[in-house]
């Protein structure tokens, strides 16, 4: 950013957001449309053809020339096709238009997405439809119109549209909660979310060099490099020139786009980063992390980096995350999952949190499925990330109020006290009531929860909207109870202790990457699906199913789909890596080791007489020989298992077969690869290796 410019000059110029829409719409086209935008009015043609109006004038000021409705299909990128404004007079100039109606309404042919079976491609016709509570920007020379996309029947194809549908069924049953337990003054309840972005950054010189990265997004070989992360000195470390310089300009970008990136910090492996912005609803988060995802790698290349979003870029080191920071806002300002300093009596919070401790348990599954992906297969169970075990951390004093709470009722908080470093010049710290777990796939953190499962290259829709759609079903449990009762303190208690009975078993406080726990876990009938495959096949069970249908998050039409997409992809993705691996393998990695084999041959061969002890060369020789069988061999078993894989046609078996035959083939391969690596002439060898791409900045 040029020192000149004025951070707040610069947040949000390019976005169409409320300051602008007041100084732009008649007050009470803005007031009407504030109605439509909480859900309380729907929208008309006059309100949207004034909007319209107002966003072409304020996009031509800024210099644009097109719109797009930008929506996020189930390819898990962001799509758009661009229009530009022009209308064509017949005396040969143009006239600039925009209507109501193009701003609601845009119809892409969009045959070409995944439908799982929705559409076929004949059915081309598909909608893309204004979300207007996510606001309108510009990027470039477009102007951006956040957008559901569904088919020509109504069903969604995309990210967006079960999270605005989850979002409405929790601000329903939360609300009913809230009015059942005497509180007048709220109207709308809300969900946020503020995720932690993790991502690698290497340089682009190596990237061209690996067709592995440039295909796959990770490495598919690769000898450890004999330095790693073990000296801890990368997390929070002095953030390097020229990664500093990236920052900056990715914090330009975004916060242009209105986009508040807030944190930023070297991450625990080598060349890896996080940033994380303030949180805000989950809709609105979610579009901003997928903008946030597109800044980090356009700006990298500016900056000759490659960004890489994979959950698992390197072997041996961290892999990438996103933790979901997520919690229940009020549209008073008053945020559900805060306990307060006394969360014994604080009934509302108490509710609140056991519907989410209920909902996380008895729909553990999908959770579960909703960061299945294959990438994150690398991850979960995995020594640096939760195991796919889901539970829940509370820490000391909720655990303690939820141990109450099953015996009868919470009578006392426990408090943190001061923190004294025993020196007389710095000051006596507040303590929190509670240590934080860096281990828990789920864990409260002081005001909200924490989804740390998610895979770094995930959208945050899927796992909001599960969380939403889980978290309303319970409210809607407690709803009905309360809503009839005679005495709503004494069974809100009974629900309390219900639930507090009921799911003890959820809650675990200790190290989740212990082989202990697992067993424990197993112990408490609690589920391990370590298999993205085996995760994603739990969506279709009946509780599953009947739990979206009951909300109308996703018809069973619609998860079937959803199901077959994921695991579509799954299989596609396994086939890129193994057509990699083979590619790289046999092209690559064998040529140069059998131009060592000859090189070292031909030294054998130049022997003489004289030379007293031949045996080293002589011992080298057999050695490359035989790792290089070894190659050749996993080459050829690879070859056979991909061939198998591609004959299947059912997307479950397929997938199961890329798991069970692939993946281990490509591992055989990739062990004698890596071997070689450390053995071969470091001049012949093709591949930059991890040393380079995690080492030089
Ligand atoms: P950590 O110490 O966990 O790494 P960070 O500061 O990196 O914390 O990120 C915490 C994230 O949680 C931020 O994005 C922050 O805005 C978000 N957050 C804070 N409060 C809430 C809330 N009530 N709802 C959702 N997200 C929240
Ligand atoms: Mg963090």
């Amino acid at each position: 950013m040029d020192s000149q410019v004025k951070l707040s000059d610069v947040y949000g110029v390019n976005v169409f957001n409320d300051a602008v829409m007041r100084q732009r719409l008649p007050k009470t086209i803005y007031k009407e449309f504030v109605k439509v935008r909480n859900g309380s009015i729907e929208m008309t043609q006059a309100i949207a053809d004034v909007l319209a109006g107002a966003m072409k004038d304020w996009a031509l000021e800024h210099g644009a020339t097109h719109y797009t409705h930008w929506f996020q299909p189930m390819t898990g990128f962001t799509a758009e096709k661009h229009d530009s404004f022009i209308s064509p007079t017949p005396d040969g100039r143009t006239i600039l238009e925009f209507s109501g109606s193009e701003l609601i309404k845009g119809e892409p042919d969009a045959s070409s997405f995944p439908s799982g079976g929705l559409r076929v491609t004949f059915e081309a016709r598909g909608y893309t439809a204004w979300d207007c509570t996510s606001p309108v920007f510009i990027k470039g020379k477009t102007l951006y119109i956040p957008s559901a996309f569904c088919s020509y029947t109504g069903e969604a194809l995309d990210k967006k549209t079960p999270l605005l549908r989850s979002m409405e069924t929790l601000n329903k049953q939360a609300m009913r909660v809230l009015r059942a337990l005497g509180n007048g003054d709220v109207s709308s309840v809300t969900s946020t979310l503020g995720p932690e972005q993790e991502y690698f950054l290497v340089d682009r010189r190596f990237f061209e060099k690996r067709m592995d990265l440039m295909l796959a997004g990770r490495t598919l070989f690769g000898a450890p490099s004999p330095r790693g992360q073990e000296m801890e000195d990368h997390y929070f470390g002095a953030l390097h020139e020229r990664v500093s310089a990236f920052m900056n300009d990715v914090n330009f970008e975004l916060w242009q786009l209105g986009v508040s990136a807030k944190t930023q910090h070297n991450e625990v492996a080598p060349a890896q980063y996080e940033i994380a912005p303030i949180f805000t609803t989950v809709n609105v988060a979610t579009d901003h992390n997928q903008i946030t995802m597109e800044t980090l790698q356009k700006v990298a290349r500016r900056h000759d980096f490659v960004c890489l979003l994979h959950e698992k870029p390197f072997a041996g080191v961290n892999g990438s995350g996103k933790h979901n920071n997520w919690s229940l806002v009020t549209d008073t300002g008053n945020n559900l999952l805060d306990p307060g300093n006394t969360p014994h009596d604080n009934m509302l919070f108490l509710v609140f949190l056991c519907a989410v401790i209920r909902a996380v348990d008895k729909y553990a599954h999908l959770l579960r499925a909703s960061v299945a992906n294959p990438g994150n297969e690398h991850r979960l169970g995995a020594n640096e990330a939760p195991p796919a075990i889901i539970s829940i951390f509370l820490g000391d004093q909720l655990t303690d109020i939820f141990e109450q709470l099953a015996a009868g009722g919470a009578k006392t908080s426990q408090q943190g006290g001061q923190l004294k470093l025993g020196i007389s010049t710095l000051p006596p710290l507040p303590k929190d009531c509670t240590d934080r777990n860096r281990t828990s796939p789920f864990a409260f953190t002081g005001n909200k929860f924490e989804f740390r499962m998610v895979g770094s290259s995930q959208s945050t829709s899927g796992p909001c909207f599960v969380l939403n759609t889980i978290v309303a079903d319970v409210l809607m449990e407690i709803a009905d109870e309360l809503e009839k009762s005679k005495d709503v303190k004494a069974d809100a208690q009974k629900v309390l202790k219900k639930i507090a009975t009921d799911h003890a078993r959820i809650i675990f406080n200790g190290d989740n990457y212990s082989d202990d726990w697992v067993k424990e876990a197993h112990k408490r009938g609690l589920s391990n699906i370590a298999s993205a495959v085996d995760a994603l096949e739990t969506i279709l069970e009946k509780e599953n199913i009947d739990v979206f249908k009951r909300h109308k998050v996703l018809s069973k039409h619609e998860l079937h789909a959803r199901t077959e997409i994921l695991l579509e992809n799954y299989s596609k993705t396994l086939n890129i890596e193994a057509g990699a691996t083979l590619s790289m393998a046999k092209r690559q990695i064998l040529p140069a080791c059998i131009a060592y084999s000859t090189k070292l041959a031909e030294a054998v061969n130049g022997l003489t007489a004289a030379d007293i002890r031949p045996a080293v060369q002589k011992r080298e020789l057999e050695k490359v020989n035989s790792l290089i069988e070894d190659l050749s061999s996993a080459i050829e078993a690879l070859d056979k298992a991909v061939g198998k894989a591609r004959m299947i046609e059912k997307p479950g078996d397929q997938a199961r077969c890329f798991k069970e035959d692939v993946v281990p083939a490509m591992a055989e391969v990739r062990t004698a690869a890596d071997t070689l690596e450390m053995t071969v002439d470091a001049e012949l060898w093709p591949l930059p290796g991890y040393v380079e791409m995690l080492f030089l900045r």
